[in-house]
Protein backbone atom coordinates (compact mmCIF):
# COMPACT_ATOMS: atom_id res chain seq x y z
CA UNK A 1 0.00 0.00 0.00
CA UNK A 2 2.80 2.41 1.34
CA UNK A 3 6.81 2.29 -0.30
CA UNK A 4 9.29 4.58 0.86
CA UNK A 5 11.83 4.34 -1.07
CA UNK A 6 15.57 6.98 -0.22
CA UNK A 7 12.94 9.90 0.99
CA UNK A 8 14.61 12.07 2.83
CA UNK A 9 13.14 15.37 4.48
CA UNK A 10 14.68 18.42 5.65
CA UNK A 11 12.36 21.54 6.78
CA UNK A 12 13.53 24.94 5.66
CA UNK A 13 16.11 26.53 8.27
CA UNK A 14 16.81 23.36 10.70
CA UNK A 15 20.13 21.91 11.12
CA UNK A 16 19.28 18.74 10.28
CA UNK A 17 17.15 16.96 7.90
CA UNK A 18 13.76 15.51 9.81
CA UNK A 19 14.36 12.40 7.90
CA UNK A 20 17.24 10.17 5.69
CA UNK A 21 17.01 7.71 3.41
CA UNK A 22 14.21 5.85 4.37
CA UNK A 23 12.92 2.66 2.64
CA UNK A 24 10.17 0.75 3.74
CA UNK A 25 7.41 -1.13 2.87
CA UNK A 26 3.87 -1.17 4.41
CA UNK A 27 1.44 -3.95 2.73
CA UNK A 28 -1.97 -3.73 2.03
CA UNK A 29 -3.61 -4.73 5.50
CA UNK A 30 -1.19 -4.56 7.61
CA UNK A 31 -0.69 -2.78 11.29
CA UNK A 32 2.08 -1.11 12.13
CA UNK A 33 3.75 0.42 15.00
CA UNK A 34 5.92 3.67 14.17
CA UNK A 35 7.97 4.64 17.22
CA UNK A 36 10.79 6.83 18.15
CA UNK A 37 11.31 9.55 20.41
CA UNK A 38 10.12 12.74 20.29
CA UNK A 39 11.89 14.67 17.48
CA UNK A 40 12.72 11.29 15.77
CA UNK A 41 10.69 12.28 13.35
CA UNK A 42 7.27 10.60 13.40
CA UNK A 43 4.96 13.52 13.12
CA UNK A 44 6.78 14.42 9.85
CA UNK A 45 6.55 10.48 8.03
CA UNK A 46 3.00 10.44 8.58
CA UNK A 47 2.67 14.41 7.34
CA UNK A 48 4.72 12.87 4.14
CA UNK A 49 2.02 10.23 3.13
CA UNK A 50 -0.61 12.83 3.94
CA UNK A 51 0.66 15.04 1.31
CA UNK A 52 1.14 17.71 4.08
CA UNK A 53 4.95 18.16 3.61
CA UNK A 54 6.46 17.35 0.60
CA UNK A 55 9.75 15.38 0.72
CA UNK A 56 13.06 16.61 -0.23
CA UNK A 57 14.67 13.64 -1.77
CA UNK A 58 13.13 9.78 -3.06
CA UNK A 59 9.44 8.28 -4.01
CA UNK A 60 6.72 7.70 -2.00
CA UNK A 61 4.38 5.03 -3.56
CA UNK A 62 0.73 4.98 -2.45
CA UNK A 63 -1.12 2.05 -3.98
CA UNK A 64 1.83 2.55 -6.84
CA UNK A 65 0.97 6.31 -7.18
CA UNK A 66 4.14 8.34 -6.74
CA UNK A 67 2.94 11.00 -4.39
CA UNK A 68 6.15 13.17 -4.44
CA UNK A 69 4.74 13.95 -7.70
CA UNK A 70 1.26 15.34 -7.03
CA UNK A 71 -0.09 18.93 -7.78
CA UNK A 72 -1.64 20.35 -5.41
CA UNK A 73 -5.24 19.80 -6.63
CA UNK A 74 -4.40 15.88 -6.75
CA UNK A 75 -3.62 15.97 -3.10
CA UNK A 76 -7.54 15.81 -1.74
CA UNK A 77 -8.04 12.63 -3.88
CA UNK A 78 -5.07 11.43 -2.12
CA UNK A 79 -6.47 12.26 1.31
CA UNK A 80 -10.00 10.74 0.49
CA UNK A 81 -8.47 7.23 0.76
CA UNK A 82 -6.58 7.93 4.42
CA UNK A 83 -8.21 8.53 7.58
CA UNK A 84 -6.09 10.59 10.42
CA UNK A 85 -6.56 10.16 14.12
CA UNK A 86 -4.71 12.58 16.45
CA UNK A 87 -3.38 13.16 20.21
CA UNK A 88 -5.75 16.79 20.44
CA UNK A 89 -9.26 15.77 19.03
CA UNK A 90 -9.85 19.49 17.76
CA UNK A 91 -13.53 19.01 17.78
CA UNK A 92 -16.14 21.67 16.61
CA UNK A 93 -17.99 23.15 18.94
CA UNK A 94 -21.37 21.03 17.32
CA UNK A 95 -22.86 18.20 18.17
CA UNK A 96 -20.60 14.43 17.73
CA UNK A 97 -22.80 13.71 14.88
CA UNK A 98 -21.84 16.88 13.07
CA UNK A 99 -18.31 16.63 13.99
CA UNK A 100 -18.40 13.37 12.08
CA UNK A 101 -20.34 13.98 9.34
CA UNK A 102 -17.76 17.37 8.46
CA UNK A 103 -15.84 15.79 6.60
CA UNK A 104 -18.24 13.82 3.71
CA UNK A 105 -20.05 17.67 3.91
CA UNK A 106 -16.91 19.64 2.97
CA UNK A 107 -16.59 16.58 0.19
CA UNK A 108 -19.44 17.55 -1.33
CA UNK A 109 -22.29 14.86 0.14
CA UNK A 110 -25.75 15.95 0.95
CA UNK A 111 -26.20 16.30 4.56
CA UNK A 112 -28.95 13.85 5.07
CA UNK A 113 -26.30 10.98 3.71
CA UNK A 114 -23.59 12.51 5.91
CA UNK A 115 -25.49 12.11 8.99
CA UNK A 116 -26.69 8.91 8.68
CA UNK A 117 -23.09 7.68 7.49
CA UNK A 118 -21.66 9.70 10.62
CA UNK A 119 -24.18 7.64 13.00
CA UNK A 120 -22.72 4.16 11.16
CA UNK A 121 -19.22 5.67 12.18
CA UNK A 122 -20.34 6.09 15.77
CA UNK A 123 -21.94 2.58 15.90
CA UNK A 124 -18.57 1.51 14.89
CA UNK A 125 -17.22 3.18 17.80
CA UNK A 126 -19.57 2.57 20.71
CA UNK A 127 -21.27 6.07 20.68
CA UNK A 128 -24.33 5.65 18.33
CA UNK A 129 -26.34 6.78 21.78
CA UNK A 130 -23.96 10.03 22.50
CA UNK A 131 -24.46 11.36 18.40
CA UNK A 132 -26.58 14.11 19.60
CA UNK A 133 -24.28 15.57 22.97
CA UNK A 134 -21.67 18.22 22.10
CA UNK A 135 -18.21 17.59 22.93
CA UNK A 136 -17.97 18.82 26.40
CA UNK A 137 -20.74 16.44 27.15
CA UNK A 138 -18.53 13.68 26.56
CA UNK A 139 -15.06 12.15 28.03
CA UNK A 140 -12.01 12.63 27.13
CA UNK A 141 -11.90 8.78 25.73
CA UNK A 142 -15.02 9.33 24.27
CA UNK A 143 -13.55 12.46 22.18
CA UNK A 144 -11.13 10.28 21.10
CA UNK A 145 -13.51 8.07 20.00
CA UNK A 146 -15.28 10.78 17.94
CA UNK A 147 -11.93 11.80 16.23
CA UNK A 148 -11.66 8.00 15.27
CA UNK A 149 -15.03 7.93 14.03
CA UNK A 150 -14.65 10.86 11.87
CA UNK A 151 -11.26 9.67 10.40
CA UNK A 152 -13.63 6.62 9.37
CA UNK A 153 -16.59 7.74 8.20
CA UNK A 154 -15.60 8.24 4.44
CA UNK A 155 -13.85 4.17 4.64
CA UNK A 156 -10.37 4.70 4.10
CA UNK A 157 -7.92 2.39 2.84
CA UNK A 158 -5.25 3.66 5.10
CA UNK A 159 -5.57 4.71 8.98
CA UNK A 160 -3.13 6.92 10.42
CA UNK A 161 -2.74 7.97 14.08
CA UNK A 162 -0.33 10.40 15.70
CA UNK A 163 -0.13 9.28 19.31
CA UNK A 164 -3.52 8.60 19.72
CA UNK A 165 -3.61 7.48 23.43
CA UNK A 166 -1.31 10.47 24.60
CA UNK A 167 -3.55 11.78 26.87
CA UNK A 168 -5.52 8.82 28.08
CA UNK A 169 -5.00 6.49 30.75
CA UNK A 170 -3.91 2.56 30.72
CA UNK A 171 -7.49 1.13 30.13
CA UNK A 172 -9.00 3.95 27.89
CA UNK A 173 -5.78 3.26 25.65
CA UNK A 174 -6.49 -0.31 25.52
CA UNK A 175 -9.60 0.21 24.12
CA UNK A 176 -8.48 2.66 21.58
CA UNK A 177 -6.13 0.05 20.32
CA UNK A 178 -8.41 -2.40 20.66
CA UNK A 179 -10.74 -0.36 17.90
CA UNK A 180 -7.70 -0.15 15.84
CA UNK A 181 -7.32 -3.87 15.58
CA UNK A 182 -11.19 -3.99 14.99
CA UNK A 183 -10.77 -1.39 11.82
CA UNK A 184 -6.98 -3.77 10.87
CA UNK A 185 -9.71 -6.90 10.69
CA UNK A 186 -12.03 -5.03 8.33
CA UNK A 187 -9.33 -4.73 6.32
CA UNK A 188 -8.16 -1.36 7.07
CA UNK A 189 -4.02 -0.49 6.72
CA UNK A 190 -3.33 1.02 9.82
CA UNK A 191 -0.15 3.00 11.09
CA UNK A 192 -0.08 4.19 14.51
CA UNK A 193 2.82 6.76 15.99
CA UNK A 194 3.20 5.62 19.67
CA UNK A 195 5.47 6.38 22.67
CA UNK A 196 3.27 3.82 24.53
CA UNK A 197 5.21 1.08 25.32
CA UNK A 198 2.77 -0.57 27.67
CA UNK A 199 0.37 -1.01 24.94
CA UNK A 200 3.10 -2.24 22.44
CA UNK A 201 3.56 -5.03 24.76
CA UNK A 202 0.35 -6.16 25.28
CA UNK A 203 -0.71 -5.96 21.74
CA UNK A 204 2.65 -6.90 19.46
CA UNK A 205 3.11 -5.93 16.25
CA UNK A 206 5.72 -5.36 13.60
CA UNK A 207 7.98 -2.03 14.40
CA UNK A 208 9.39 0.93 12.34
CA UNK A 209 11.99 2.48 14.67
CA UNK A 210 12.68 6.21 13.97
CA UNK A 211 15.97 7.26 15.63
CA UNK A 212 16.99 11.14 14.89
CA UNK A 213 15.50 10.24 11.00
CA UNK A 214 17.08 7.05 10.61
CA UNK A 215 14.90 3.94 10.41
CA UNK A 216 16.66 1.31 12.54
CA UNK A 217 16.64 -1.84 10.67
P1 LIG B 1 8.20 13.37 16.31
O1 LIG B 1 6.82 13.33 15.74
O2 LIG B 1 8.88 12.03 16.31
O3 LIG B 1 8.25 14.03 17.65
P2 LIG B 1 8.69 15.40 14.29
O4 LIG B 1 8.44 14.77 12.96
O5 LIG B 1 7.64 16.28 14.86
O6 LIG B 1 9.12 14.27 15.34
O7 LIG B 1 10.04 16.25 14.19
C1 LIG B 1 11.24 15.76 13.60
C2 LIG B 1 12.25 16.90 13.56
O8 LIG B 1 11.83 17.91 12.65
C3 LIG B 1 12.47 17.60 14.90
O9 LIG B 1 13.83 17.98 15.00
C4 LIG B 1 11.58 18.83 14.79
O10 LIG B 1 12.08 19.88 15.58
C5 LIG B 1 11.67 19.15 13.30
N1 LIG B 1 10.47 19.81 12.78
C6 LIG B 1 9.22 19.31 12.81
N2 LIG B 1 8.34 20.15 12.21
C7 LIG B 1 9.08 21.21 11.79
C8 LIG B 1 8.78 22.42 11.10
N3 LIG B 1 7.53 22.70 10.68
N4 LIG B 1 9.79 23.27 10.83
C9 LIG B 1 11.06 23.01 11.21
N5 LIG B 1 11.43 21.87 11.87
C10 LIG B 1 10.45 20.99 12.17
Amino acid sequence: MIRFSNVSKAYHGATQPALQGLNFHLPVGSMTYLVGHSGAGKSTLLKLIMGMEKANAGNIWFNGHDITRLSKYEIPFLRRQIGMVHQDYRLLTDSVAENVALPLIIAGMNPKEAHTRALVALDRVGLRSKANYMPPQISGGEQQRVDIARAIVHKPQLLLADEPTGNLDGELSLGIFNLFEEFNRLGITVLIATHDINLIQQKPKPCLVLEQGYLRY
